[in-house]
């Protein structure tokens, strides 16, 4: 059957059976474990992260990620202490993307959520971090590679909403931010308007 071009898989991110995307570099997070069994992937969460916050390129999100963040190198990361947490994918400014989790397991991005009535968004939810700030205009090529990306994993899963954690875990979490400009990632998806909240696109 022929595909429309939303459909298409990228060949830059092929999603393997287990959730693994060629074309992103793969550095394990201990920080996963199995989903519900029987449960859809039907939710896409946008995040925002950088240490020490509003700092960029440093690796520490992936040592944090890892449980290798070394505490005492920033003042900021004795707040992180004990913390256990990773998402699917982050995207560098640069573009770079690295995967931490194959999509087939539950990362541990979203924390406390609700997702219309429903908690745990982990379960059911695909996260990827944007490295950045609420306030600070994410990169060209940013955008760019989160829209590729997220085009292969509508194809690949039954995704049927995007949303922001600000979205899912209000007021606790903030991220992506103003910064974070809806319209254009919606232009790049090129899927569906519907899946994103209708005051995402207001
Ligand atoms: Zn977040």
């Amino acid at each position: 059957m022929r595909q429309t071009p939303a459909q298409r898989p990228d060949p830059g991110f092929a999603i393997d059976a287990s959730g693994w995307a060629s074309g992103a570099r793969h550095l394990v997070s201990p920080n996963q474990d199995a989903r519900p069994p029987g449960t859809r992937i039907e939710l896409l969460l946008i995040h925002n992260i950088s240490l020490p916050p509003g700092e960029f390129g440093t690796g520490q999100i992936e040592r944090l990620f890892t449980n290798r963040l070394d505490l005492d190198a920033h003042p900021y990361f004795a707040a992180l202490r004990g913390l256990q947490v990773s998402a699917h994918f982050l995207i560098a400014r640069n573009g770079q993307v690295t995967q931490f989790v194959g999509c087939a397991e539950r990362a541990w991005h979203a924390g406390i959520s609700v997702f219309e009535g429903r908690p745990r968004c982990n379960d059911f939810s695909l996260g990827i971090e944007l490295e950045g700030t609420d306030q600070v205009a994410y990169s060209d090529v940013q955008y760019e590679t989160l829209g590729r990306l997220a085009r292969a994993l509508f194809a690949a899963y039954p995704l049927r909403a995007v949303r922001g954690h600000s979205d899912v875990s209000s007021p606790r979490k903030t991220d992506p931010g103003a910064a974070f400009d809806w319209h254009r990632f919606a232009g790049a998806l090129n899927t569906d308007p519907a899946v994103f909240a209708p005051d995402l696109l207001a």
